[in-house]
C-alpha cells in the first residue's frame, strides 16, 4: 500500500480529507503521526505559494508522498479579504469565533447581493525529491447576516450556498464533502496519485 500524510494538523480538514479520500487504496497518515514534523511558516503571498512549500518541507523532511492544502475564503467587498490571512483575520491563529465576529463587523449594512464570496482551496502533492504537482478548487456563495448551523468548521456557519438555500454550518457533512473547494481541489489530484508515484 503507498503512504500518503496529510500535511495539517487542522481535525476538521483532516476529517474532510479523510472522508473523500476513503475509496483510494492509500494509507493515510497525518502529522499526529510524526511528531518530529518541521512547522511550516505560511508566509506566501497566494494559496498555491503556501500549499506547496508545506508539501514539498514536510514531504523532504519526513521522505513521504505528502499532500498539502491552503484554502481560506475571499470576499469580494472586502477586494478578496481574508484570503490567505483567513485563519489568523481577528489576529490569532484559528480563533474561529472571533474570525466570524471581524467579518459581520465589516459587512455589518452591506446589502445580500454584494456580500458575494467563495472558498477557494489549492492542494499540492509533493514527494521527497521535491517534485510537485497542485489543484484548485472553488467553491461560491454568500457571506449571512449572522451565524447559521452547528456543523463543520472555520467560517462555515456565514457561508450560505444559494443551491442548497443553507450555510456550510447547516448542510450535511457528506454534502459539503461533495460540493466544497477543497472536494473539487481533491476530485482533480486524486486522478493524479497513481500517475504522480509512476513518473
Ligand atoms: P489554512 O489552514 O491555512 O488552509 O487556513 C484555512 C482557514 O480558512 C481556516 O482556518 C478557516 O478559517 C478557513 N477555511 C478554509 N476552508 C474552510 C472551510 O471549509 N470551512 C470554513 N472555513 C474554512
Amino acid at each position: 500500500m503507498m503512504r500518503l500524510v496529510l500535511a495539517t494538523h487542522n481535525k476538521g480538514k483532516v476529517r474532510e480529507l479523510r472522508t473523500l479520500l476513503a475509496d483510494t487504496d492509500w494509507e493515510i497518515l497525518t502529522l499526529s503521526e510524526f511528531p518530529r514534523a518541521p512547522i511550516v511558516t505560511e508566509d506566501g503571498v497566494t494559496f498555491r505559494d503556501n500549499a506547496i512549500k508545506k508539501a514539498r518541507e514536510i514531504s523532504h523532511a519526513l521522505g513521504e508522498v505528502t499532500l498539502a492544502d491552503d484554502s481560506g475564503l475571499e470576499v469580494d467587498y472586502l477586494n478578496g479579504a481574508p484570503g490567505v490571512h483567513s485563519a489568523r483575520f481577528a489576529g490569532y491563529n484559528g480563533n474561529d469565533a472571533a474570525n466570524n465576529e471581524k467579518l459581520l463587523r465589516l459587512l455589518k449594512g452591506v446589502p445580500w447581493e454584494k456580500r458575494t464570496a467563495r472558498f477557494r482551496c489549492v492542494v499540492a502533492l509533493a514527494d521527497p525529491s521535491g517534485k510537485v504537482v497542485t489543484t484548485e478548487g472553488v467553491c461560491e456563495g454568500l457571506i449571512t447576516n449572522e451565524p447559521r448551523g452547528e456543523n463543520g468548521f472555520g467560517y462555515d456557519p456565514l457561508f450560505f450556498v444559494p443551491e442548497y438555500r443553507k450555510t456550510f454550518a447547516e448542510l450535511d457533512g457528506s454534502i459539503k464533502n461533495s460540493i466544497s473547494h477543497r472536494a473539487r481541489a481533491l476530485r482533480k489530484v486524486k486522478k493524479l496519485l497513481q500517475e504522480f508515484i509512476n513518473k
